[in-house]
């Protein structure tokens, strides 16, 4: 079987066009082109990364996300900001940038409470909040599971901060079998476009956002 490593985003970029999956991510025909939001997200997620770290005060422009996060830093629980985990294809722990990682992920903030058995994901988001993509949450939570043993339910948000709201989930240990059962369906069919080098197209109305010219549905073609 052909190895391969993946993240909720390159699965859903893979699902959401083999093709334009293949064209930008493996053959990196496309890099990546900073636009003003995403600068925004950047440098929002690393001033709340250090404010968490060390207290370092938030730049003025982010001012407004302090009481959010002071109201998750006081509940109990280790925090772990901007927290890298990886897992191996058996579930096992493991660093993010190791040779046999299977799946990575990145917490944005990550509150471990040993003795209340719990744990806190949040995911810092600075876009719309139209469509909350919660699929994230949970593969945060069973990784978080993975890492941390004892650990025995997991309450994740999606925190908008622009819009000033957030999207909750919960999982608890007993669910996460199931969950992995169904992460592994999806990933054999990345697997089998890697290992039969079938990349299909999916037409979509967002096909003109697609950054492949080169499509025959891109309207810009
Ligand atoms: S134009 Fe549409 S079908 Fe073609 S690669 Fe892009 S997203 Fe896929």
């Amino acid at each position: 079987m052909q190895k391969i490593t993946w993240s909720h985003s390159s699965l859903k970029d893979f699902e959401g066009c083999a093709r334009r999956y293949h064209e930008v991510k493996v053959l990196k025909k496309y890099p990546f082109q900073e636009t003003e939001q995403t600068r925004y997200g950047k440098d929002l997620h690393k001033a709340a990364e250090d404010y968490v770290k060390d207290g370092t005060p938030l730049p003025k422009q982010f001012e407004f996300v302090k009481p959010t996060i002071d109201a998750l830093l006081a509940k109990p629980g280790r925090k772990l900001p901007e927290h890298e985990m990886g897992l191996t294809i058996d579930l096992l722990p493991c660093g993010f940038k190791d040779e046999n990682v299977w799946v990575r992920g990145i917490a944005d903030l990550l509150i471990v409470d040993d003795d209340g058995l719990t744990a806190w994901i949040v995911d810092y988001k600075t876009g719309n909040n139209r469509y909350p993509d919660t699929d994230q949450l949970k593969l945060m939570s069973l990784m978080t599971f993975a890492h941390f043993p004892h650990i025995r339910e997991i309450k994740s948000a999606l925190l908008f901060v622009v819009k000033d709201t957030i999207v909750k989930q919960r999982m608890t240990f007993e669910e996460t079998e199931k969950a992995w059962w169904e992460y592994r369906q999806r990933v054999s069919k990345l697997s089998s476009a890697f290992e039969h080098n079938v990349w299909n197209p999916t037409q979509t109305p967002l096909c003109g956002w697609c950054q492949v010219k080169g499509c025959e549905f891109n309207p810009k073609h």
